[in-house]
């Protein structure tokens, strides 16, 4: 993993976040800077940059990020009137943290297409 990090750090203790659920092999806390009522993050504690690399590196983690998804949303109380979950990939998808992570988005009506 790359020293500087920040998600790495985060599933490590290092820096703080405001965790919503540990699983065995992943971690979801709540953005910094939410855009919707809820907003978590579900990161695998390894280091991966993309979803891509996860799905071909661990894809039984890349399950249990959306396992831990739908149950932090079932815990939100948002699963009935649903959600968002989504991938930011690369540089056009404007991922900003080069680990993956999976926003998921409630408490509010979803605008589609996004921005
Ligand atoms: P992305 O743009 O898809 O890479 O998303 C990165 C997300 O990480 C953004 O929504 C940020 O608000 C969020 N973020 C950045 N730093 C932190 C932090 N220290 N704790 C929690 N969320 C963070």
């Amino acid at each position: 993993m790359p020293d500087d990090c920040l998600f790495c750090q985060i599933a490590g203790g290092g820096i703080p976040a405001t965790i919503v659920s540990e699983g065995t092999r992943t971690l979801a806390f709540r953005d910094v800077s939410p855009q919707a009522p809820t907003h978590v993050l579900v990161i695998p504690t390894d280091h991966h940059e993309t979803v891509a690399e996860l799905a071909a590196e661990a894809p039984d983690v890349l399950v249990e990020l959306h396992r831990q998804a739908a149950s932090v949303a079932e815990a939100e109380g948002i699963a009935d009137a649903g959600y968002r979950l989504v991938y930011n990939t690369g540089r056009d998808g404007q991922q900003s943290v080069q680990h993956v992570h999976l926003h998921l988005l409630g408490g509010r009506a979803m605008t589609w297409p996004p921005g």
